[in-house]
C-alpha cells in the first residue's frame, strides 16, 4: 500500500528492504546471544624472527566466533556489527585478559614471549582502556613490554590528538604500540612522527606484491621508512619462501603469515614451542631500559 509522507515522496512496502532488515535484526540477536553464551575464541598466529632461523617469538591474538551451526566465524564476519551494537569494548577487553594470561603460560618456558593484540576504534576511546590495561598486566603478570597493542591507521586517525594522548597513556605503563596494516591509510608519514609508535606492521599487500628477486617495491621502501623512525618492522601475509628470504635480506627482522604458521588455538602453539629449542626469546634489550 503506498503511503505519502511529509516530503510528499511516495513509499510503499519493499520485500526487499523488508528481507534485510529482518536479516539485520536476526543477526543482531544471534551475536547477542553468542556474547551471552561465551561462543568466542581466541587463536593466536605465530610471528617468526627470520634472522633466528625463523623461530617463533610470540603471536598476534585473533579473535574467533565458534557458531553452533556457521562452525568458525572469521572477525571480519562479526566485529562490524559488534561495533554497532557497542560490544567491542567489552568483546576486546575479554581477548585481551585471555591473551595475557595465554602468554604467561608460554612465558613460564620462553621468558619475552610476546603477545600482539588488535584494538579497535571504540576500545581507544573509552576512557576506561588504560586502566583496563594496567589492571590486565597486573592480574596476569604479563611483563608489560612483552604486551604490544596494534592499531590501524584509521583508528588512530579518528581522532589524532586524543590518539597520541592515550597511546602515550598506554606507553607509560610500558607495553609498546604497534601501527597495523601500516601504508594502506592515509597520510602514514604524517602519523609516525605524531604518534608514539614502536612497530610497524607492513601490510600484506605489499609483501605479496614483492618482486622475487631486485626491482624496488613498496615493501622495501616501508622498511626503510620504519628503520629512519627508529620502529621494528614485521612484515605480514608471508605466504612463499620466496617472500621469505626477500624480507630477510631487506633486513624485515620479523615476519608473519600462512608460509610460517596459520591463526590456530592456543594448545597448537604450545605443540610448535615443544618442538622449538628452549632458547631466550628476549632480545629487546633496547626495552629494558
Ligand atoms: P590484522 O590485525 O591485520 O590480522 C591479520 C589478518 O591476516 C588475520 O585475519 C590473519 O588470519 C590474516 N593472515 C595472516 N597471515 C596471512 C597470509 O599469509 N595471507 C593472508 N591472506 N592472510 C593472512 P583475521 O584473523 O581474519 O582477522 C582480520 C582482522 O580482524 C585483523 O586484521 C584485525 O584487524 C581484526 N581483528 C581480529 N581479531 C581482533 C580482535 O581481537 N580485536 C579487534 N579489535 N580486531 C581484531
Ligand atoms: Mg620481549
Ligand atoms: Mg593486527
Ligand atoms: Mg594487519
Amino acid at each position: 500500500r503506498a503511503k505519502r509522507d511529509g516530503g510528499g515522496v511516495a513509499r510503499r512496502f519493499d520485500p526487499v528492504l523488508f528481507a534485510k532488515a529482518e536479516q539485520r535484526r536476526l543477526a543482531e540477536q544471534d551475536l547477542m546471544r553468542g556474547l551471552e553464551a561465551g561462543e568466542f575464541e581466541v587463536h593466536y598466529q605465530p610471528i617468526v624472527d627470520l634472522d633466528q632461523g625463523g623461530i617463533t617469538v610470540g603471536v598476534e591474538a585473533l579473535v574467533r566466533w565458534r557458531h553452533p551451526e556457521k562452525g568458525l566465524v572469521p572477525p571480519a564476519l562479526f566485529l562490524e556489527l559488534a561495533e554497532q551494537l557497542g560490544q567491542v569494548p567489552r568483546l576486546g577487553g575479554w581477548v585481551l585478559e585471555e591473551a595475557c594470561r595465554q602468554a604467561m603460560d608460554w612465558q613460564n618456558r620462553f621468558p619475552g614471549f610476546e603477545m600482539n593484540v588488535n584494538l579497535s576504534a571504540s576500545q581507544l576511546g573509552n576512557p576506561k582502556l588504560i586502566d583496563e590495561v594496567r589492571e590486565v598486566l597486573r592480574r596476569t603478570g604479563l611483563p608489560p613490554q612483552d604486551l604490544v597493542l596494534e592499531l590501524t591507521e584509521s583508528v588512530a586517525l579518528t581522532d589524532l590528538v586524543e590518539s597520541a594522548r592515550v597511546l602515550s597513556a598506554l606507553k607509560e605503563l610500558g607495553v609498546r604500540i604497534a601501527l597495523d596494516d601500516f601504508g594502506t591509510g592515509f597520510s602514514s608519514l604524517s602519523h609516525l612522527s605524531t604518534l608514539p609508535v614502536d612497530v610497524v606492521k607492513i601490510d600484506r599487500s605489499f609483501v605479496q606484491a614483492m618482486p622475487e628477486t631486485g626491482g624496488a617495491s613498496v615493501a622495501e621502501a616501508v622498511l626503510h621508512i620504519a628503520r629512519t623512525f627508529n620502529l621494528s618492522p614485521v612484515a605480514e601475509g608471508v605466504e612463499d619462501a620466496g617472500q621469505a628470504e626477500r624480507l630477510k635480506e631487506l633486513g624485515a627482522g620479523r615476519a608473519q603469515g600462512y608460509h610460517f604458521a596459520r591463526p590456530m588455538p592456543a594448545l597448537g602453539v604450545t605443540e610448535l614451542l615443544d618442538k622449538q629449542s628452549p632458547v631466550v626469546i628476549d632480545v629487546d634489550a633496547d626495552v629494558a631500559s
